[in-house]
């Protein structure tokens, strides 16, 4: 089990962000360029850290950010015991699609061998999206909705 804080709260849940960058922005940086550019925002919005613990890069690189044993900042009100995951995003946002027009194949592969190494590492019971949790588009689609994030969850937990 991964724990997190002083209060060490358990780790069950992966929350998906975008960026919100414009088209190209991810595609013009490593994934660590693009880590530390965010960790910058964030810092100077006066947060101690990147808010993420992971970024996922568009070519399906993976940074880490904030430690999995700390209490992420991604979701106002709700990080206790969550890993918040970034992707930047191909292509500028309009509206809430679907994973393929936001992201790319490779971000999708790295995303899934991820939450299946977290599986490993914690009782993951739940694959969730910013939008569930705010009135906001991030990550761009309904996590809930992706068969495959949230059969890679089923499937795995059934051996547990
Ligand atoms: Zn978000």
């Amino acid at each position: 089990v991964i724990y997190q804080g002083r209060k060490k709260y358990p780790v069950n849940e992966i929350c998906l962000h975008t960026a919100a960058v414009p088209t190209g922005w991810a595609a013009k940086r490593t994934v660590e360029q693009a880590r530390d550019e965010i960790r910058d925002w964030h810092i100077d919005r006066g947060w101690r850290d990147i808010g993420y613990h992971y970024i996922i890069g568009s070519r399906g690189g993976l940074a880490h950010g904030r430690p999995n044993t700390q209490v992420g900042a991604g979701v106002r009100g709700h990080n206790r015991g969550v890993i918040h995951v970034c992707m930047p995003n191909k292509v500028a946002h309009h509206g809430v699609k679907d994973f393929d027009t936001y992201f790319t194949t490779e971000q999708r592969e790295t995303l899934v061998a991820l939450i299946q190494t977290l599986q490993l590492a914690t009782d993951i019971t739940k694959i969730s999206g910013h939008n569930e949790y705010a009135a906001k588009e991030c990550p761009g689609f309904y996590v809930q909705q992706d068969e495959e994030l949230q059969s890679l969850l089923g499937k795995l937990s059934r051996y547990s």
